[in-house]
């Protein structure tokens, strides 16, 4: 099968180009090409490496990895939500969500996660396979061609944040050549400070990413504030308990000396007491942490409930008594089943 030019970081394009008698900038060109203007024209050594070399059946395919089998605008406008189909007939989802001026992508790291997050419709689905660093390319590839098709003028796609399907650090090589793709200067040109990659808290892939001193943000989804409260939402916690997790994020501030985003997605009833609230403020003390409460978004196979905002605001009024920041994030595009997994769950049950 012919190589995805889409896998293939900079430097590995242009010793390809200049093994093959062309100039290094040509490998700029055919980036440009790629990443940031389709219209760019070659010069004939290029146009002639293109013939040869690039298309179906050819030594390199820059064929869409990537099909829309469903494409949903939430009702006020804001989100969009595209399941998409790969070569091998899986389906992923990826997000484009608008604020005022903006734009972030949320893309799927694999095919299902074998995590089972209880709560979690990508979690409740299995797992099916790790996504290539090409399908992950292509997710933002795709939402940045969505972009230029609404208007003349290019919007600006500014934020990256890999909570899609799928655990990100359980498919660690893959996600960082992606990225390394997807930040590079001469092509998307995203800025590290401005990609996420959220984790269930796979702790060798924590310490990895520190050791790595890799440029992007961290968000560790925690859901439970003791061992046990944990291990019942997110099943992983078994294998690399809480202790070990924490302690794992303080290694990371420490080497990084980055701010690290807490997730938290509230369940009435169960992980949304101010007493709860008072074990995270002292499990995340002396750490630097901003806390994301995300109501639940209520899926098939899970059958609690999202807390009320009157208790979300509790919860987070504890967290500020503590000094720990936080934001209550909106539920985004939830007529469109913008929930990770959501939409391809909405699918298979009808
Ligand atoms: N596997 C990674 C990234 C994908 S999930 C992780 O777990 O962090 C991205 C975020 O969505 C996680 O914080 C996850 O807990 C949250 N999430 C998943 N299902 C949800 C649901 N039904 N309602 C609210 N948040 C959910
Ligand atoms: Fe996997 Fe994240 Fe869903 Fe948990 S929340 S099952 S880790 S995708």
């Amino acid at each position: 099968m012919p190589r995805s030019i889409l896998s293939l970081p900079y430097s590995a394009l242009e010793r390809e180009l200049v093994a093959d008698g062309l100039k290094p900038p040509h490998a700029r060109t055919l980036w440009k090409a790629l990443y940031r203007d389709p219209a760019t024209a070659f010069l004939p050594p290029l146009q002639r490496w293109v013939a040869e070399h690039l298309g179906p059946g050819k030594r390199f395919t820059h064929e869409p990895l990537v099909e829309v089998l469903t494409d949903l605008k939430s009702s006020d406008l804001q989100t969009r939500k595209f399941l998409l189909g790969l070569e091998d007939g899986q389906k992923i989802e990826t997000v484009l969500m608008g604020y005022p001026g903006r734009f972030t992508a949320c893309v799927s790291t694999q095919a299902g996660c074998a995590m089972g997050c209880v709560f979690c419709a990508t979690g409740q689905m299995g797992f099916v396979r790790h996504l290539r660093a090409e399908e992950i390319v292509a997710q933002v590839l795709h939402v940045q061609s969505a972009l230029r098709q609404r208007s003349a003028v290019p919007a600006l796609l500014r934020n990256l944040v890999l909570m899609g399907m799928g655990e990100p650090l359980h498919n660690y090589d893959n996600v960082i050549a992606a990225l390394q793709i997807i930040a590079d200067p001469r092509g998307i040109a995203l800025a590290p400070s401005r990609i996420s990659i959220s984790t269930v808290g796979v702790v060798p892939g924590i310490l990895r990413l520190a050791e790595e001193k890799q440029p992007y943000n961290l968000a560790v989804s925690l859901h439970g504030a003791t061992e046990e409260q944990r291990a019942a939402l997110v099943p992983i916690s078994r294998r690399w308990p809480l202790a070990e997790l924490i302690a794992a994020c303080r290694t990371y501030g420490e080497t990084t000396g980055r701010k690290i985003f807490f997730e938290w997605t509230l369940i009435a009833g169960t992980n949304d007491s101010p007493a709860q609230a008072a074990q995270l403020a002292g499990l995340l003390s002396g750490l630097d942490a901003h806390v994301n409460l995300i109501p639940l978004n209520p899926t098939g196979g899970f059958s609690g409930m999202a807390t009320g905002t009157a208790a979300a605001e509790q919860f987070q009024a504890v967290l500020m008594e503590s000094g720990i920041p936080s934001t209550i994030r909106q539920l985004r595009g939830i007529d469109v089943a913008a929930g990770c997994g959501q939409l391809k769950a909405a699918q298979r049950s009808s």
